[in-house]
């Protein structure tokens, strides 16, 4: 199942830079060194790191570039949908603007639901399943710059760039 969803994720992505995944005999393997014995196999993949706020910059100038009006620390109040158009009321700095939309896409992340509810009125059939990811970041613990998943949910650790997917 490991390998099966490793394949997927090389192959979906469109790997340009990083390497693609692959099978580790931990017996052999650096990577097996600080592992106990019953550790036999695993899985190494890469992934990257990004600045997000700097992501969610480049975003908002690149779809500057192409025609759209970025509006920065600009909160929806309500939406209302008359004649296939969208009245959207909008709240930045204390003033309130109505402007028009022919669409109008709810990419409020952990707030999609409040969207909805609260400034369409609306209710949805569709749900938003949230989910919350917790990082630590710890002092270096191995000589090599991989981390490690455990399919164990008892043990983690994680450290740099490149995973190890381990299952005994
Ligand atoms: C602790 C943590 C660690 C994570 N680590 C990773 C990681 O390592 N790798 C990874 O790929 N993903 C990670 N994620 C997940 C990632 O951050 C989210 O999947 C991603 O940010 C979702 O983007 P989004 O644009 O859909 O929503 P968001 O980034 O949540 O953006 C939604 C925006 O809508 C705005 N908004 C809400 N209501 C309104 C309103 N009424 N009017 C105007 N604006 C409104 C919010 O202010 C927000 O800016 C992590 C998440 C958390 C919490």
């Amino acid at each position: 199942m490991l390998r099966f969803g490793l394949f997927i994720y090389d192959h979906l992505g469109g790997r340009k830079i990083l390497p693609g995944s692959e099978t580790l005999d931990l017996t052999h393997h650096k990577v097996g060194e600080p592992l106990r014995r019953e550790f036999r196999q695993g899985f190494a993949y890469s992934d990257g790191w990004v600045d997000d706020s700097r992501l969610t910059v480049l975003n908002a100038v690149d779809a500057a570039e192409r025609g759209a009006a970025i509006r920065t620390r600009t909160r929806l109040v309500r939406a209302e949908r008359s004649d296939r158009r969208w009245q959207l009321v909008l709240s930045a700095r204390g003033n309130r603007e109505t402007v028009t939309a022919r669409g109008l896409v709810n990419a409020a992340g952990a707030w999609v639901p409040d969207v909805v509810a609260h400034r369409l009125r609306m209710t949805s059939s569709g749900h938003v399943r949230l989910v919350k990811g917790s990082h630590i970041v710890v002092r270096r613990q191995f000589e090599h710059d991989h981390a490690y998943i455990f399919s164990s949910p008892t043990i983690a650790s994680s450290s740099q760039s490149r995973t190890s997917a381990i299952s005994p």
